[in-house]
């Protein structure tokens, strides 16, 4: 029996209109509506999260940001803390993804601010991980994902590190080379690196690490879903182009709501 529930999280980056996004959050509610199994959220740009909150309050689409401040209140022009984040009524925000990372080099100890911004906020971190093209061509793959799980598991000291179980703290594998490029990472090279980050949490917490989600984010589309989704240690996706489209988005929530009560068949 899974003790995890899947979650399928849209990240629609640098994407939206205020007129766009109303028709596709509502469209998205009415097609998701009675779909319960699985837990699904939107991470929309900061200035679109009132309209996310106003269109979606009330039904089983959630909403989160893709992204939080190292920083409380003060002197910091165009940053966004967790509280304000939080008073739109957000469940999860987005760190550390590889977009961030590589635009903005944001450094480790910048992220480990922000996780435990999120988790002081009351919001759910998403924590991304994942190695380069070049890392895994050179056999390194293994070796990044662990120290970027590592160098956030070591960020946190115990009082956080309860916060975040209490918060249910979700961490996203997504290969660099796969995000955006419509090459997504087999079943198995995916279900192998969760079963391994799932390894690296059992080091700190046996049991945490049976119940966290681990979803896989890069180029999931509505056909590729099933076959990710079907993997034990996949717990769900983080969807960036798929999830700028109603019918795909839904598709793909479906197919997640579908093989979760399958798989809760006696
Ligand atoms: C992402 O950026 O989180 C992502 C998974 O993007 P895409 O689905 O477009 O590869």
């Amino acid at each position: 029996m899974n003790l995890r529930r899947t979650l399928i999280v849209g990240n629609w980056k640098l994407h939206g209109t205020l007129a766009g996004n109303q028709t596709l959050l509502l469209q998205l509610r009415a097609n998701l509506r009675g779909l319960d199994a699985v837990d699904f959220a939107v991470c929309v740009p900061y200035v679109y999260l009132f309209q996310a909150q106003q269109l979606l309050s009330g039904s089983n689409l959630l909403w989160g940001s893709q992204n939080v401040s190292q920083y409380d209140v003060g002197a910091y022009t165009s940053c966004i803390s967790a509280a304000m984040i939080a008073e739109f009524g957000c469940q999860f925000v987005i760190l550390a993804h590889s977009e961030r990372r590589m635009l903005r080099l944001e450094s480790h100890e910048v992220t480990a601010q922000r996780f435990l911004r999120a988790l002081e906020g009351g919001l759910t971190p998403i924590y991304c991980v994942g190695e380069a093209q070049a890392e895994r061509d050179a056999g390194l793959a293994e070796e990044v994902v662990k120290r970027q799980v590592l160098n956030m598991l070591h960020s946190l000291d115990d009082d956080a590190f309860a916060r975040a179980k209490q918060l249910n703290m979700v961490v996203a594998y997504e290969p660099v080379w796969a995000i955006g490029t419509g090459q997504h990472a087999s079943p198995q090279e995916a279900q192998a690196m969760h079963a391994f980050i799932r390894e690296l949490i059992a080091a700190r917490d046996p049991l945490f690490a049976k119940r966290i989600r681990i979803i896989y984010g890069g180029s999931i589309t509505a056909d590729n879903a099933q076959e990710m989704l079907s993997m034990p240690d996949i717990d769900g996706a983080l969807v960036g182009r798929s999830a700028l489209v109603a019918e795909t988005f839904t598709q793909i929530c479906r197919i997640a709501n579908d093989l979760s009560l399958k798989s809760h068949q006696p």
